[in-house]
């Protein structure tokens, strides 16, 4: 902690612990080969890209309900965050559907850690995601969901949506009050939130 002699300067967001943590132990992962877990991603992958497919298509369609859903999750409905997420949700789709393709998932995702939901490094160009302990337990679909958990990382790529799950003053935003305070104050930040745009793909609120 820097003294900033009585100045009070916002710090710069610090990066999430995931990146580092466990770095070593990642790459010992072995794929995943119990069936009733592979069975339990291979739906997750399906929810995930049929949810992005339907917001695909409200954000092509664009109504005024469409519009307002999208609002109340980023915090603003210009053309340029509507522009943001077409390309997000596309990439994200295109990820999906390749991993889906000849089971290629399962070269893709591995066993992670023992807290947490998921993590990615997010300058991996390869895309794999370490799925937590948290993930088993989680219902399919709906808020805080398996589905969701597979679009969050996704999104922290930084070849697919470079999101963070931090305020600007590197302060950990996570769950709906808190993310729905950040898309209130702040709606620049939640275009880039992880979780702001897990929701909106889950319609959790
Ligand atoms: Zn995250």
């Amino acid at each position: 902690m820097a003294s900033g002699g009585g100045v009070n300067i916002p710090q710069p967001p610090k990066p999430p612990n995931h990146y580092w943590n466990d770095w070593w132990k990642d790459f010992s992962n072995d794929y995943f080969t119990d069936p009733g877990k592979l069975a339990t991603i291979k739906n997750a992958l399906q929810n995930a890209y049929n949810l992005l497919a339907i917001r695909l298509l409200e954000l092509q369609t664009w109504n005024p309900a469409h519009k307002a859903y999208f609002k109340r999750h980023f915090g603003r409905d210009d053309n340029a965050a509507k522009k943001i997420i077409e390309k997000r949700v596309k990439k994200e789709m295109s990820i999906i559907k390749r991993w889906l393709q000849n089971d290629n998932y399962k070269k893709q995702i591995f066993e992670g850690k023992k807290s947490g939901w998921a993590h990615v490094y997010k300058t991996d160009l390869g895309f794999d995601v370490f799925l937590d302990a948290k993930f088993w337990n989680s219902p399919q679909m709906g808020p805080d969901s398996q589905a969701g958990a597979i679009i969050h990382e996704l999104s922290h790529f930084q070849n697919v949506g470079n999101t963070t799950d931090f305020d600007k003053y590197g302060n950990k935003v996570y769950g709906i009050p808190r993310v729905r305070r950040l898309i209130s104050s702040d709606a620049n930040q939640a275009l880039r939130h992880a979780d702001a745009f897990e929701y909106y793909i889950e319609g959790s609120f």
